[in-house]
């Protein structure tokens, strides 16, 4: 037939798993036109990835539903190691925090998928309404083709990116689900539905199944998922191997003798193979099981998961753990695989079709990543993406996705590598045992692992938006260049606690008019606009009230930092917002008379001044003391200038007289308006 005229959009995600929903989130955020498809006809009502680490719900926090997780999801306090005596008999060997402790507010908590993508498509309708994004999800929905037009990829104003869309049957859009015999389904078992996911299950007709579509956009994202479909069709591979490890996966409500069966456990039996505990939500457990009755095929080197049952999990795991017994009578969900470890040659074509999540990383689950991971691909990219549509930024900003999200991808998968071999192992019986895993190297590479795992040590390399010491082309003047872009580097000796690259950490801090607590962190809000956190110092000493001026009056010029990419008819913080932290004493200051009004400018509309913008270092009436200059390692008297990135990350790091070096950050990323 006739192909009807093509629509256009400005993003078309693939894939509304994890990464697909994290990407829909920050454009709704930013008040992108977003359509997000899926194959399939329901979203995942139960079991896939249940962890979720520190950084994952800073990042809920930042958009505004971490507090959903902290109701719902089980928080997993301590590890217990199991381990055999050495007289063969299974015993718990150490406990320690699961989490290491300091490092975040949150500590890692499991909860399934399901309900985080509820969480996700909840934020996705609240944000795209008020900000008028129209980002809508639809199910049922198959590319057919996809095809970027070379000539116009670098014209900020063009779609050159066409896909063939076809809606589905219902037939068509509904996957095979039962597993054989085992009466339990995978992943859409129904009766274990949430209250708030009924809705969903009602079938809603678009009206247009069966029939094909042509859409042109301006970018497009893979989040399809292990299997990417747009990744096979833009001809990049995955590099890296299948191991030989088969394991099964049960999520129960166990009846056991186990004492630890709510901490999460590793559990190494002598000659019987090894699990991992993690207690869930709901009285449930999920076990990962190894399985080493079931081998790969010689020839193919995949193993046969069809022979694979609930039961056959259920006895292997009881041979672990004996002498202790296990049973259950409910199985909530159930899986087995066969772990691969591999990562993408290639994270994005031209800058227009990009790969995020399993898409171009695949591993084993048991360090909790996959789904974490994932989503903080896409937490990197989605931001840049909405800059770019919107012209705020030059396109060259969405090369550093690739450069800074496949280093993470390949750390994940040297951690996975070795962790997945310790985890594997039989126990070695002595030093002289090369064979078997020595436990106690397990032990430290599990804690350095939870660094690691917990995502908050990601640290981005020197870019046009991380001003930072490396490796580049040095002009002799102490400047170099990336790109086209002129970078200078950062003092992180001003702001020692604060390493250019890594996430801006959070201390307590107190609002200046009225006093109230809260985690610095808490105004670092997911909305797409960078941040400059002016360090102000004391206030209260004269020569530090002049510098304070002089910083407000030089981003006040005409062509300053600020005003250059800020829009005339734009509050003076919709591209970037400046939030202040002072170190004198609350009660000997006043917001009106010791900070210049650019520090708490009238807001729109004539609605007074804005009182959430300058927040002080000092002793609260119920909370104690943040300490947070001690905690950034900024100087009491002096201060400093530093900018964060619209995802948190700190980028430049400066001297209040350094405003040259304010202005060649932003001039890296952000155009002029
Ligand atoms: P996915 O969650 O895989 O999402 C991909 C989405 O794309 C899906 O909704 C899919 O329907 C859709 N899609 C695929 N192809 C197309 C197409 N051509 N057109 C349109 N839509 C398409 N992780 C753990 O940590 N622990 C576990 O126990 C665990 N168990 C798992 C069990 C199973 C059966 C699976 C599949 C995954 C499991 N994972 C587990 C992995 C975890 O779910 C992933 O790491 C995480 O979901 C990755 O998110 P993603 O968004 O990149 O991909």
């Amino acid at each position: 037939g006739v192909m009807p005229e093509a629509s256009k959009t400005d993003v078309v995600i693939v894939g509304a798993g994890p990464a697909g929903l994290m990407l829909a989130t920050w454009l709704a955020h930013t008040g992108i036109h977003a359509r997000l498809l899926d194959k399939r006809q329901t979203k995942i009502f139960t079991g896939q990835a249940d962890g979720l680490q520190c950084r994952t719900q800073e990042i809920f926090e930042s958009f505004g539903f971490a507090d959903r997780v902290a109701k719902e999801a089980y928080k997993m306090e301590e590890f217990s190691m199991w381990n055999p005596s050495p007289s063969g008999v299974l015993r718990r060997d150490e406990r320690f925090p699961d989490t290491p402790v300091g490092i975040s507010r949150f500590h890692e908590s499991v909860l399934h998928q399901g309900r985080i993508e509820r969480f996700f498509l909840d934020n996705i309708g609240k944000y795209a309404e008020m900000t008028g994004a129209g980002v809508s999800v639809e199910r049922g929905v198959l590319p057919l083709s996809i095809e970027i037009d070379e000539e116009t990829a670098e014209d900020p104003d063009a779609y050159p990116v066409t896909m063939v869309l076809r809606h589905l049957t219902e037939e068509e859009a509904t996957p095979e689900q039962s597993k054989s015999g085992s009466g339990v389904e995978d992943g859409l078992f129904r009766s274990n539905l949430a209250p708030d996911d009924t809705a969903d299950l009602v079938r809603r007709t678009s009206g247009k199944e069966g029939r094909e579509e042509v859409v042109r956009a301006k970018y497009v994202v893979g989040c399809d998922g292990a299997h990417s479909w747009v990744r096979s069709q833009l001809g990049f591979r995955l590099e890296g191997e299948p191991t030989d490890y088969i394991w099964g996966v049960l999520d129960i409500v166990p009846i056991t003798n186990f004492p630890d069966i709510r901490n999460r456990c590793s559990v190494h039996s002598e000659a019987s193979g090894s699990l991992m505990v993690i207690p869930r939500e709901n009285s449930l457990v999920r076990l990962y099981v190894q399985l080493n009755e079931v081998q790969p095929d010689a020839e193919t080197g995949r193993a046969d998961r069809t022979s694979i049952t609930p039961e056959k999990i259920l006895k292997a795991a009881q041979k672990t753990l004996a002498p202790y017994t296990l049973e259950y009578k409910h199985c909530h969900w159930w899986t087995a695989y066969q772990i691969g470890q591999r990562v993408g040659t290639q994270f994005s074509k031209l800058e227009r079709v990009f790969l995020a999540g399993d898409a171009v990383h695949t591993h084993s689950p048991k360090a909790g990543q996959g789904m974490n991971v994932s989503m903080q691909d896409s937490y990197n990219l989605g931001w840049k993406i909405a800059h770019c549509v919107q012209k705020k930024a030059p396109r060259s900003i969405l090369k550093t996705y690739q450069s800074e999200r496949r280093r993470i991808a390949q750390d994940l998968i040297a951690f996975d590598h070795k962790f997945s071999r310790l985890f594997s192992g039989r126990p070695a019986k002595d030093a002289a045992d090369e064979a078997g895993v020595d436990l106690k190297e397990f032990k430290r590479v599990f804690l350095q692992g939870a660094m690691f795992a917990s995502g908050l040590s990601v640290d981005y390399g020197r870019s046009m938006l991380v001003f930072k010491e490396g490796s580049a082309k040095e002009q002799g003047d102490g400047t170099d260049v990336v790109g086209n872009v002129k970078v200078v580097a950062s003092k992180q000796e001003l702001a020692k606690n604060c390493p250019v690259g890594m996430r801006f950490p959070t201390f307590q801090v107190l609002n200046q008019s009225g006093g109230r607590p809260w985690q610095f962190q808490q105004w670092l809000k997911s909305d797409g606009r960078y941040r400059v956190v002016l360090f102000a110092g004391n206030v209260k000493d004269t020569i530090q009230q002049k510098r304070v001026r002089t910083w407000c009056e030089e981003a006040e010029k005409e062509g300053s930092w600020l005003k250059r990419h800020t829009p005339k008819d734009k509050a003076i913080n919709s591209i970037i917002e400046i939030l202040t932290i002072h170190s004198s004493a609350r009660k000997e200051t006043e917001l009106l008379d010791d900070f210049p009004a650019l520090l708490h400018p009238l807001r729109e509309n004539d609605m007074g001044w804005d009182y959430e913008k300058v927040f002080v270092d000092d002793v609260s009436y119920h909370h104690g003391d943040g300490r947070a200059y001690e905690g950034y390692g900024v100087d009491k008297a002096r201060g400093c200038v530093v900018a964060v990135r619209p995802d948190g990350y700190t980028g430049f790091i400066g001297e209040l007289e350094d405003v040259d070096g304010l202005d060649s950050y932003f001039a890296a990323c952000l155009l002029d308006v």
